[in-house]
């Protein structure tokens, strides 16, 4: 068999990154793959202020950070989604929707996850006119207009905080009447006089007017009222499923899709480790990606080396 790589790395995130800069130490041959964004979750993350060393930082700054440093030492970056991987034991065959099929010693599945889309009529119609779910992207196309952000987790709040510094008034909705997201964060929000807090509900339906959005119906979980949100803009942060469709062959995933690994990030198929938001884990931060990026790619050269 034709081997092309010791290790390919499927996605450029924050554990995909931190693997390839260990693998490479490691004098792995190593690709990194990636079907979509370079950089992952991060480039579309206004501020992360919690990982260290970084005080402050735009998830876009520390991305191209991480980009340049996770191939300085050579990993080939390769772009192109990949549709399925077949386990031949020792080989691992890597299939990419360009048509091309890479051989491999050993693979780490960093891809994380995927946004919830809004289930609403007309909403596929919308998105990228109206409903956007990057307000780092888009968030200035609504520059003094009022926008609804759904959903109450960190993603939610910490883009609603930024939101506020173009909006005018950014309303949230919620529905249960608790937050997801951390304490200081939930702070921030209920201090902000642009944030407005609407519990209880779901949306509903678009309003649309001569072709644009021009507001949000939701309906009350408790009394079944419905009411309507003024918003030129609608952005949901409702969470996320892991990236994994491309897996199911292994049998590696649990009830939700998610990788299940170890403590060395190894997944039941030898040489076949998960990395990152995508595996089955508690807390899902850049930190603890690039922490289970690091584990991987040293299991794997362990691995490698037996
Ligand atoms: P999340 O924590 O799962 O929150 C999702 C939110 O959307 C929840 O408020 C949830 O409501 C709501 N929701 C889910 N489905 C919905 C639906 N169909 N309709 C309306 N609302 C719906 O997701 P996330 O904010 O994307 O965060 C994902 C992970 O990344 C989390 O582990 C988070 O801590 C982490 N993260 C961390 C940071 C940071 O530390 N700086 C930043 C971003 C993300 P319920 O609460 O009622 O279920």
């Amino acid at each position: 068999m034709d081997l092309q790589y010791d290790v390919i790395i499927i996605g450029s995130g924050p554990a995909g990154l931190t693997a390839a800069i260990y693998a490479t130490r490691a004098n792995l041959t190593t690709a990194i793959i990636e079907g979509d964004t370079p950089g992952g979750k991060l480039t579309k993350t206004y501020e992360i202020e919690n990982y260290p060393g970084f005080e402050r930082i735009s998830g876009v700054d520390l991305a191209m950070q991480m980009m340049e440093h996770g191939q300085k030492f050579g990993a080939v970056m390769e772009f192109s989604p990949v549709t399925e991987i077949d386990d031949e034991g020792e080989f691992k065959l890597v299939h990419l929707g360009d048509g091309r099929v890479l051989t491999t010693r050993a693979v780490i599945v960093a891809t994380g996850t995927n946004e919830r889309q809004l289930d609403l009529p007309r909403a596929k119609e919308f998105t990228g006119r109206g409903i956007s779910y990057c307000a780092v992207c888009d968030g200035a196309f609504y520059r003094s207009k009022e926008v609804a952000v759904i959903g109450g987790g960190n993603s939610a709040l910490e883009e609603s905080l930024y939101l506020t510094q173009l909006v005018n008034k950014v309303n949230i909705i919620i529905r249960r009447d608790v937050f997801r997201a951390d304490a200081t964060v939930v702070d921030k929000v209920r201090n902000n006089p642009k944030i407005n807090i609407i519990t209880k509900s779901l949306p509903q339906e678009l309003v649309i007017e001569d072709n644009a959005i021009k507001g949000l119906v939701i309906k009350n979980v408790e009394t079944g009222e419905l009411s309507t949100v003024d918003c030129a803009g609608i952005f949901p942060y409702m969470g996320a499923d892991p990236a994994t469709g491309f897996l199911k062959n292994l049998n590696i995933l649990d009830e939700r899709g998610y990788i299940v690994v170890n403590k060395d990030m190894e997944t039941a198929v030898p040489g076949i480790y998960g990395a990152g938001d995508v595996t089955v884990k508690d807390l899902r931060q850049v930190v603890t990606a690039t922490n289970d990026g690091a584990i991987a790619a040293n299991a794997c050269a362990r691995y490698l080396n037996r």
